[in-house]
């Protein structure tokens, strides 16, 4: 990696390479990656990768994997360990390149880096557990046990809303599971990528174990990362981004029977009973909604009412969301900072006339920040920078496009309902699964809710968004294929069981034919002792 200054008053331009076969390599096409607070700094100037050199990553990495299998799990482990302390002592200069690089505000980078931070604290005594089982035999002199095992060479493929904290729900427990990886990171964060996977290999990772191949999605190293799949050099895909580009890794990975891990899109429902704490509630629904722009798997996209407290919360709604303060994300006072790159944005723009085609009313009509046009408090640079104040749509029914499809920016709508029932179904009522949340002081409300949503993860008087290291992270439905990250959970996306029978008999013994019944002793009679 090579720094260099920029002459724009912007800091220097990291000039990232791909990792393959544990070296770097010299770069033929590259690609700059812009800060979306400032479109003329050059954070990072990364490789668009070939298909040759993607696939030259997977087939070198099958020797890796082998050979990082031997090493003893704890030893693996002390690699996370030494990895957690180098994140922790980067931790500030760390969030800050997120925040640049993506946009994300400083406090929620922070958060990102200290998700990676803890969890390689929990992994790192996982490599002295992966326990498998002693099993009984049904024969005598026979001993049976489980053991994982690692599943081979892995294809990562990550989003870039956050760039650090998924990367690391992937590649800590897969690498500590003695699987070997080719990660293809966000093409909206390469940069990020780069100091990540350096700090890898500062923490005594063999570098050949984890390679790094750069580049876009469709037609670029994410496709051809895919295909590798197709010519036998993956034996899994763990993928986080849209659920469109993850129904083409599950169609790849179902013809080669292989179980890809999926973390996709959400449309999260926050519903408001009638006997919420309405406060509590809507600063929930804000966070949730309009936290990093919109631009989370578990953003809110649609707050279900009930229309006996639905005119109190609009008006908190409008007051609270008009008082958001949207600006550069270095800045340590804003709610939210600038879309993640060009492509969200002009989606967002393009669902205000879906919205109102679709019979939807702007209650808060969210427009581009540009020069001149800056709402109240706007601390960016609305010239060069990918900002937007927030939109609320109101009246809007569940099977509009709007209410049904994922839109990743910063956008929300208002759904009326009629009690707890008619909370339920609307909750229910997209595709998506992510997450969801339900504020009430009703505690039958609150059990029917967590039985009856079909979301992965739900909250109860919380936002629909935040995840802990050591809690299942995944959805269902058009979210995810029901793989999960995170926690002792995520154990079974990255390895296999082995079942092993070690027989002492000295004799071939057959299960289920050589089983010596006990004979049953003589049935006694009882009916004398009752009439
Ligand atoms: P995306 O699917 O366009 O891109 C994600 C990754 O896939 C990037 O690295 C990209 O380069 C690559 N990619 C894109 N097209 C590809 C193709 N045809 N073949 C192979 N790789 C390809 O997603 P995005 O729009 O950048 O990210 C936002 C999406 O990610 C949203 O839907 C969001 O909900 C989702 N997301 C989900 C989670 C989760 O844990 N469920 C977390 C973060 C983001």
């Amino acid at each position: 990696m090579k720094i260099s200054p920029q002459d724009n008053g912007h800091p220097a331009t990291l000039h990232v390479q791909n990792v393959i076969a544990g070296e770097e390599r010299a770069v033929s096409q590259t690609y700059a990656s812009r800060s979306p607070a400032h479109r003329e700094d050059v954070v990072a100037l990364a490789p668009r990768s070939t298909k040759e050199e993607v696939r030259e990553a997977c087939a070198k990495s099958r020797a890796a994997q082998r050979a990082w299998a031997r090493t003893p799990a704890p030893a693996r482990a002390q690699v996370i360990g030494r990895l957690g302390q180098l994140l922790r002592e980067e931790k500030e200069s760390l969030s800050r390149f997120v925040s640049r690089e993506m946009g994300k505000p400083i406090r929620e980078a922070r958060g990102s880096v200290q998700e990676a931070i803890d969890t390689c604290d929990f992994f790192q005594s996982e490599g002295r557990r992966l326990y498998g089982q002693t099993v009984p035999s049904e024969l005598s002199n026979k001993e049976l046990y489980t053991y994982r095992r690692p599943v081979g060479v892995v294809g990562v493929i990550t989003a870039g809303n956050f760039p650090i904290a998924v990367p690391s729900w992937k590649l800590v427990p897969a690498l500590l599971c003695g699987n070997s990886a080719v990660w293809k990171p966000s093409d909206d964060a390469p940069g990020i990528g780069a100091l990540f996977a350096d700090l890898w290999y500062r923490a005594g990772l063999p570098r050949e174990v984890l390679s790094v191949v750069h580049g876009g999605g469709a037609e670029g190293a994410g496709q051809f990362l895919i295909e590798m799949m197709d010519e036998g050099l993956l034996d899994k895909i763990s993928f986080t981004g849209s659920t469109e580009v993850g129904r083409l890794v599950g169609e790849v990975c179902g013809r080669n029977l292989k179980r890809p891990s999926l973390e996709l899109g959400g449309k999260n429902p926050l519903v408001i009973l009638a006997d919420a704490d309405l406060d509590l509630a809507v600063d929930g629904a804000l966070w949730s909604s309009f936290g990093t722009a919109g631009q989370r798997c578990t953003s809110c996209g649609n707050i279900i009412v009930d229309k006996r407290v639905l005119p109190q919360v609009r008006e908190l709604l409008v007051k609270k969301a008009s008082a958001l303060k949207i600006g550069d994300p270095m800045n340590e006072g804003v709610d939210y900072g600038p879309f993640i790159n060009e492509r969200f944005l002009e989606r967002w723009v393009a669902q205000r006339s879906i919205g109102i085609e679709d019979g939807a009313s702007l209650l808060l009509d969210g427009r581009r920040v540009t020069p001149g046009n800056e709402p109240e408090g706007f601390s960016g640079d609305a010239q060069h920078g990918l900002y937007a104040t927030p939109r609320i749509f109101e009246h809007v029914k569940m099977n509009m496009r709007i209410a049904q499809e994922e839109c990743f920016g910063p956008t929300v709508n208002l759904v009326e309902v009629d009690g707890l029932d008619e909370a339920i179904e609307a909750a229910n009522g997209t595709p998506y699964g992510l997450s969801s949340a339900i504020y009430t002081r009703d505690a039958k409300a609150m059990l029917r809710f967590k039985e009856e949503i079909q979301a992965g993860m739900t909250s109860v008087n919380n936002s629909t968004t935040g995840a802990e290291a050591h809690l299942p992270f995944g959805g269902n439905g058009a979210s995810g294929n029901g793989s999960r990250e995170s926690g002792i959970w995520v154990i079974e996306s990255y390895t296999r069981w082995q079942a092993v029978n070690v027989d002492l008999a000295g004799k071939l013994q057959l299960a289920q034919i050589d089983l010596e019944d006990a004979a049953p002793p003589e049935k006694p009679d009882w009916s004398q002792l009752v009439r």
